[in-house]
């Protein structure tokens, strides 16, 4: 019975929610409820859980005997600035791609938004400035900035604590490298195990976004949807395979495969950091990258690069700006781009985060609240499948970080299991 792969498992279970979606959108005119409806859902709402269990530990391990297994401070930093290196980058050509197409196909303009909408802009989260991102990036205390799941502290204090353990007696540092290594493994062993029921929380989560989203906005913003969701295929699937063969000379098909599991995880959960731990395992066992590489590039790729969203947020706001009929300036145009790559940077790996932020981008160019907010209540309208693409690429673009950091740090033999099938 479960002879089937995992990832052909996920994708059926994607196909019969769709199927399962549109039935449950005709039966209750988007507002499904019901016994079945609510076991169903709660397949997703207990897979995203079981996720979210997981990466706290899975982070903390991973990056510790990760970055204490490296060995020399020298060569941490050298895996840092080529990281780095490439998050700026990817997502540099996103939102070129980004610019370039909604200034040709020109989405918003004579777009019929209704005005009224029911939405708040005081309800939104502020947005974090780069400076206080910086800042907050040092934790006050790692054991609140684990409990209350800040990403960034966890693995600032994680980096520092494997630097640190290289740097002791080697007495304490085998003692040390050891525990952390075995409690990486258990970590990962769980996450084996969470994954396996994919199939099941996948079918949870989309049948519940099929049933609920009405399709009437969708065709209002049928061609700003279609604008970024090109702007995501060319960059997935042009851009970026591009980028990877020029700098690895490996064949990217090999990477498209290796990473479907974790693919349809960002697909259906909207949630780099959900997806994590799929991802993580995906880059090493599927593509060969060591864990060493995999756990410094991966956890602090899937906040700080994000590709998808960076994307979204310029062509976004230029989208609002057509709606409002303003011509926007060449300066300006750098502006948003400039902001937009922050703003992807300060943006969490959790659902709809983008959105959030991209008010930081709006006020970069001076637009008002008041202006705005109709046009952002349609977009967030419209948000969950557009967020379901943009995470996608995020960790796309995260995972061939690795392989790229990985084969420029001279490992080889990527892809091992993958090549064996084909012959
Ligand atoms: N959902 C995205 C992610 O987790 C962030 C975003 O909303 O752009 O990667």
């Amino acid at each position: 019975m479960m002879k089937l792969k995992l990832h052909w498992q996920i994708l059926i279970a994607m196909g019969l929610a769709v199927a399962v979606g549109i039935l449950f959108q005709a039966l209750y005119k988007g507002e499904p409820s019901g016994a079945i409806f609510s076991i169903i859902t709660a397949f997703g709402t207990i897979f995203i859980r079981l996720l979210k269990m997981v990466i706290v530990p899975l982070i903390f391990s991973s990056i510790v005997s990760g970055v204490a297994s490296v060995g020399e401070g020298k060569s941490i930093g050298r895996l840092g600035v080529k990281t780095f290196l490439y998050y700026f980058v990817s997502s540099i050509l996103a939102i070129s791609i980004g610019l370039t197409l909604t200034n040709i196909l020109q989405p918003g303009v004579g777009a019929d938004i209704p005005v009224g909408h029911d939405f708040s802009v005081e309800n939104m989260k502020n947005p974090q400035s780069p400076g206080e991102l910086l800042i907050n990036m040092i934790p006050l205390n790692p054991i609140e900035a684990a409990a209350s799941g800040q990403m960034l502290g966890i693995i600032f204090f994680s980096i520092f604590l494997g630097a640190a353990i290289t740097r002791v007696t080697p007495d304490s540092r085998k003692f040390l490298q050891n525990i952390f290594k075995s409690f990486f493994e258990v970590m990962m062993k769980i996450t084996e195990y969470i994954i396996k029921l994919a199939p099941l929380g996948v079918f949870g989560l989309i049948t519940k976004t099929v049933s609920t989203a009405g399709i009437g906005l969708f065709k209002t913003v049928s061609l700003y949807m279609f604008t970024i969701l090109a702007g995501f295929l060319i960059h997935m699937f042009v851009a970026l395979p591009i980028l990877y063969y020029l700098t690895t000379r490996l064949n990217p098909i090999y990477h498209f495969k290796a990473m479907i599991s974790a693919m349809v995880t960002a697909f259906s959960t909207c949630s780099s950091n959900a997806t994590l731990p799929v991802t993580m395992s995906n880059v090493e066992k599927k593509a060969g990258v060591s864990n060493t590489i995999s756990s410094f590039v991966l956890p602090m790729g899937a906040t700080v690069n994000m590709d998808g969203t960076a994307l979204y947020e310029c062509a976004g706001v230029i989208f609002i700006s057509q709606v409002l009929g303003m011509k926007l300036t060449l300066a300006q145009q750098f502006i948003i781009a400039l902001t937009a790559l922050l703003s992807a940077i300060g943006a969490a790996g959790i659902p709809a985060a983008g959105v959030v932020v991209i008010f930081i981008v709006t006020q970069a160019v001076g637009f008002k609240e008041s202006d705005i907010a109709a046009i952002i209540g349609v977009m967030l309208a419209v948000d969950r499948p557009i967020d379901m693409f943009r995470t996608t690429v995020n960790i796309f673009s995260d995972s061939m970080g690795a392989v790229i950091v990985a084969k420029s740090e001279g490992e080889k033999d990527f892809y091992k299991e993958i090549k064996s099938q084909r012959k």
